[in-house]
């Protein structure tokens, strides 16, 4: 619990017990959760929390760079991930999980390596991925 608040406060973040809970809830859980997801499982904690809050909370999370914000949708719903290390996404369009794909291609990626794009610098890629996850795959034998 003390690291969630240091995290918070690092951030220049109060420590309030909503942002608390929130942030403790995306670190346990790697299921990449919709703010629907995280408010399902908070409220049961605090019944007195709103979906609004667990969702700004997350954007403000997000914003201040603790946590990241995935362009991938579960239904329609942005993402949310605690863990900041450059890695990758994998979408399952049967069961709608989203797995963490880390793979080192920066030495021999093409796109980086070109080092710009029409001016552009590249930095860093984050893939999305979009299939069939094994145990669907498996299903579907
Ligand atoms: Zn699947
Ligand atoms: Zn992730």
């Amino acid at each position: 619990m003390n690291k969630i608040i240091e995290r918070l406060r690092n951030r220049g973040l109060k420590p309030t017990s909503q942002r608390i809970a929130v942030l403790k809830n995306l670190t346990e859980r790697r299921d990449h959760p919709t703010a629907s997801d995280v408010y399902n499982d908070v409220v049961k904690k605090y019944p007195t929390i709103s979906k609004a809050t667990v969702y700004s909370t997350l954007k403000l999370l997000s914003e201040k760079g603790e946590i990241q914000e995935l362009s991938i949708r579960k239904m329609g719903e942005a993402c949310f991930d605690s863990i900041l290390e450059l890695h990758h996404h994998f979408l399952c369009r049967e069961c709608g999980k989203i797995i963490d794909i880390y793979t080192n291609c920066r030495n021999n990626c093409v796109i980086i390596k070109a080092g710009e794009i029409d001016g552009n610098i590249v930095e860093e890629i984050q893939a999305y991925m979009y299939g069939l996850c094994s145990d669907c795959a498996k299903k579907n034998n």
